[in-house]
């Protein structure tokens, strides 16, 4: 089917989303703007960037807003960066100290110019935000860092709470939708990550073109690497110039992905249409918490389900 002629299928109405508002959407703003930052929360469109705001968290993006990638579902800019901010580190740390929050999460973009792959400066503003609060819990969104172990082991040294690369598609369309990327070497970042010790966490988008099956099988290679937390969310195209949307995923089989996570063993499973790597991501840092709940949530069904036999 050629999708350029295709109907382009119209948004369903479980994808509306708050519009950011109220004081604590503002000083983030403000937060963000004094100390010159980026966030994915922007540059990525994020759908939940009204609800995160609103809660006085958001996701900072490090090493520019440049990209050496061009996935052809991301939004950030793809070029030539500039030089990396050796200040950086610590303007991200005293934002994420004034703005007080408990949870922060950390991004970059790719830098596959830099021979560090741009790895000694997340390692200086993981640093920096552990030094300045002490307190904060952190998730770091990492690229693959070519699966080159002298580079992540600089993330697994700093030992942030959870680290996250996300494999975003199923195996088949890797090529057309993450250009430079391989599916394998990104199984390989997420396995030494987790041999290092580290709780691990990654991410697929859905509507792209993938079978219910390549998701079932993505979810079980990520399973069998190791990882702990998943998040599955629905893809929506930032600009006509992406990749178009295949589909928009109904609720119920995002929620049938969720039991099917639990189910391969996964501690935490975050499955929904509006869901992004970073949603929730506060939760994501707890061992158990998540599977406690489904477990509960399932003895409970199967509870009410034995009664009313
Ligand atoms: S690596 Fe891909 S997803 Fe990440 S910022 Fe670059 S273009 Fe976007």
């Amino acid at each position: 089917m050629n999708l350029a002629t295709a109907e382009k299928p119209r948004k369903p109405n479980w994808l509306r989303v708050k519009l950011p508002i109220g004081e604590e959407y503002r000083q983030v703003r403000n937060i963000v703007d004094t100390h010159k930052l980026h966030t994915i929360c922007e540059s990525g469109n994020c759908p939940n960037m009204g609800e995160c705001w609103g809660e006085g968290t958001a996701t900072f993006m490090i090493l520019g807003n440049i990209c050496t990638r061009s996935c052809g579902f991301c939004a950030v800019a793809t070029g030539r960066p500039l030089p990396a901010d050796l200040q950086e580190p610590k303007r991200v740390a005293e934002a994420i100290l004034l703005m007080k929050v408990k949870h922060a999460v950390i991004t970059s973009v790719d830098r596959d110019e830099l021979p560090d792959g741009g790895s000694v400066i997340w390692q200086q503003t993981i640093n920096a935000v552990r030094k300045l609060s002490p307190e904060t819990t952190m998730e770091t969104l990492i690229p693959d860092f070519k699966a080159e172990e002298e580079n992540i082991q600089r993330i697994i040294d700093a030992a942030p709470d959870v680290v996250s690369h996300n494999i975003e598609t199923v195996e088949r369309l890797t090529r057309s939708v993450r250009i430079q990327a391989k599916y394998w070497r990104s199984m390989e970042t997420l396995r030494f990550l987790k041999k290092g010790g580290m709780r691990t966490k990654s991410g697929i988008m859905l509507g792209l073109g993938e079978t219910k099956d390549e998701v079932i099988q993505t979810m079980q290679d990520l399973k069998d690497n190791n990882v702990d937390v998943i998040t599955i969310g629905q893809y929506l195209q930032p600009t006509p110039k992406h990749l178009p949307v295949h589909r928009f995923v109904h609720p119920s089989e995002f929620a049938e992905l969720r039991e099917i996570g639990y189910q391969m063993g996964f501690d935490y499973v975050e499955s929904g249409p509006l869901v992004r790597s970073s949603y929730h991501s506060d939760r994501h840092v707890i061992p158990g918490l998540g599977r406690n709940e489904w477990e509960k949530a399932t003895a409970l069904k199967a509870a009410i389900a034995a009664k009313n036999n």
